[in-house]
């Protein structure tokens, strides 16, 4: 849990980067940068990594982001499977030396979504951009003012966040559009072959209508994952390993449906605010709370993207996002081989299809409901706390034990 009395700006949540993990690849480079800009003048670099950044850092490309941030000549890296009694599970300590003089040494933890945090130093209360920090208070200011979410989202950022999410907008369908049209196998060693281009072709001979759906909702789902596992750019919604749920929906649901690229723009920011509720009430880390904390989050995003873009009211917009978190609780991350392909890409595609499912029986049932979002939230964090650390991205237990070489 990271901060409650407010929320940063829904940029954390979408970032634009290179895959394939924004809390294994993106965070330890930010951090990386953090260093280098504190100590410019440092002969040489030391970075050890503890926790889920140790277990499952190799199959991430950690080694490989930190190299390409400071230099491969100027850093060692450590994995330290053993350490316990970490502040986080995802945590990383850089040191900073002149010969053999240490000039530096902080404790960075990857939080998720590719925000790092300085251990043992206090939040940045003066970046905090929404006072509230809850659903039910966001509904209070949303429904005293008479305005919809997306424009209590434009209210608390300025209107320059709009363009930031163009660009957002933009980035999802060029990674998707690249995706698509990709074949080959994606790096790793699990020799998985790409099968955006399959689904979407398939897709294409199908007329409008649910087989459509699954079939280029799916296709979707799958060109920005895989686009993602090859390190390639993408956006994070809200984490790398997450990533194509939250376009795949808006994409597909612009070509049935017609939506302006205005509207698309305005239901990301509606995502944002349900990302930013989770991020900040609980987590969208998998080595914090498991897989339930990305995809689910990515899935309750979609879902609220999508009911907004339907025209539905503020309570089948939370009651979309309470049923598609809901449904996730309990969910672990077991990537095999630590690497971001399996179970994540497929898992996109199933829960871009679950978003626009969600949405459907919160339109019929949502006045009926007994759970809110903000207690669904709550209890996903209280369950991932509770789950095993096996399940919680160190590739040790689940789907991860399958040490199997696929097609
Ligand atoms: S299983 Fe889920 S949480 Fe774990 S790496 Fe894959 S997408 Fe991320």
């Amino acid at each position: 849990m990271e901060f409650v009395n407010g929320m940063y700006s829904i940029r954390e949540i979408f970032r634009i980067g290179r895959g394939p993990s924004s809390s294994h690849t993106m965070a330890p480079s930010n951090a990386c940068l953090t260093a280098m800009r504190e100590v410019p003048y440092a002969e040489r670099f030391e970075v050890y990594l503890y926790g889920s950044l140790a277990k499952t850092g190799k199959g991430h490309r950690t080694d490989y982001a930190i190299k390409k941030t400071i230099g491969e000549d100027k850093v060692k890296i450590f994995f330290d499977e053993g350490k316990n009694d970490l502040p986080h599970p995802n945590t990383m300590c850089i040191l900073a030396y002149n010969g053999e003089e240490k000039i530096y040494e902080k404790t960075f933890l990857s939080v998720g979504g590719g925000t790092i945090i300085v251990y043992g130093e206090k939040n940045k209360k003066q970046n905090l951009i929404y006072r509230e920090a809850h659903f039910s208070d966001i509904e209070a200011v949303v429904r005293k003012k008479g305005i919809g979410l997306d424009e209590y989202v434009f209210m608390n950022e300025g209107t320059e966040i709009k363009e930031y999410l163009y660009r957002v907008l933009e980035r999802m369908r060029e990674t998707i559009n690249i995706g698509i049209n990709s074949e080959g196998v994606i790096p790793g060693g699990l020799k998985v072959k790409r099968k955006a281009k399959i689904l979407f072709d398939e897709g294409n001979k199908k007329a409008f209508g649910h087989e459509k759906e699954i079939y280029m909702m799916s296709a979707f789902a799958y060109a920005a994952s895989e686009e993602n596992a090859c390190g390639e750019m993408m956006v994070t919604a809200p984490t790398c390993g997450a990533s194509g749920v939250l376009p795949a929906v808006l994409m597909f649901k612009q070509i049935e449906r017609g939506y302006s690229d205005e509207s698309l723009v305005s239901a990301i920011a509606v995502a944002g605010i349900i990302g930013n509720l989770i991020k900040h009430n609980a987590s969208i880390s998998g080595a914090e709370c498991g897989c339930q904390a990305e995809l689910g989050s990515a899935c309750a995003m979609a879902a609220a993207a999508f009911a907004f873009l339907k025209g539905l009211n503020l309570s089948q917009i939370e009651c979309s996002a309470e049923i598609a978190l809901e449904h996730h609780l309990g969910l672990t991350c077991d990537p095999i081989n630590g690497l971001v392909q399996i179970p994540c890409i497929e898992r996109n595609a199933a829960f871009a299809m679950r978003a626009v499912d969600a949405v459907s029986l919160a339109e019929m049932l949502h006045d009926k409901r007994k759970i809110s979002l903000d207690s669904v939230i709550e209890t996903m964090y209280n369950t991932g706390r509770d789950i095993p650390c096996i399940y919680r991205e160190t590739s040790e237990g689940g789907l991860a034990k399958l040490k199997i070489v696929c097609d």
